[in-house]
């Protein structure tokens, strides 16, 4: 299976594809955890890639394209993998495309996880990782005893630096701005995949695992 999840921020993506991969032995490819996880190591790169983020802009394209083409070069990349949050631009998505093209892999499909605008701000301002278990958490719809096992874990719930509310207004135009046209490139190619990723996780689910076939 080779997926690209498509989506706003606060669609979904990151929650489902931990979902998929616990069936499927593929690896769970974010671009965003990768960028985090260099902004914490420190490097130069790192502080480079943390300004960006905290403004709510893109890294540029071809940055993004020496770092997935390095990780899908990885063995556990070589039977397939779900994107999550790459490609979100068009000249991305032709890398994706040539980059596949040339390992003769090609995608299956791109899945948009269709959300409302208005129920992404709620989802994203209420949204914070539980740090004892690394479980994803929303402070208005998880449910209460869910909240507290992380604390009783000896957790907190921590914020993601780029979950205010400016950054998250800018992180929502540049997705109509840059984003949208990714949905459109693979509609024109016949791989889109729409799921309606209003309601609960374990019903967007149900119907991401549907539209997968
Ligand atoms: P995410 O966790 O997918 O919401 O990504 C968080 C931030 O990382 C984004 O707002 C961008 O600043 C950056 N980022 C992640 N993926 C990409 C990408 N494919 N291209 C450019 N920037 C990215």
């Amino acid at each position: 299976m080779r997926i690209v999840l498509l989506g706003a921020p606060g669609s979904g993506k990151g929650t489902q594809a931990k979902l998929l991969i616990e069936k499927r032995r593929v690896p769970h490819i974010s671009t965003g955890d990768m960028l985090r996880a260099a902004v914490a190591s420190g490097t130069r790169f790192g502080l480079k890639a943390k300004s960006i983020m905290e403004a709510g802009n893109l890294v540029p394209d071809d940055v993004m394209l020496g770092i997935i083409a390095e990780r899908l070069a990885q063995p556990d990349a070589a039977d397939g993998f779900i994107l999550d949050g790459f490609p979100r631009t068009r000249q991305q998505a032709m890398d994706l495309e040539e980059l596949l093209d040339q390992l003769g892999a090609p995608l299956d499909a791109a899945i948009l996880m269709d959300v409302d605008f208005d129920i992404l701000m709620k989802r994203l301002t209420g949204r914070r990782t539980c740090s004892a278990t690394g479980k994803l958490l929303n402070v208005y719809f998880s449910p209460k005893a869910e909240l507290e096992a992380c604390k009783a874990a000896g957790g907190e719930l921590l914020q993601r630096d780029d979950d205010n509310e400016e950054t998250i207004a800018r992180r929502l135009d540049v997705y109509r701005e840059n984003t949208e046209p990714v949905v459109e490139y693979y509609r024109k190619r016949g791989k889109l995949r729409v799921v309606d990723a209003e309601g609960t996780v374990d019903a967007v689910s149900d119907r991401l695992k549907e539209a997968l076939g």
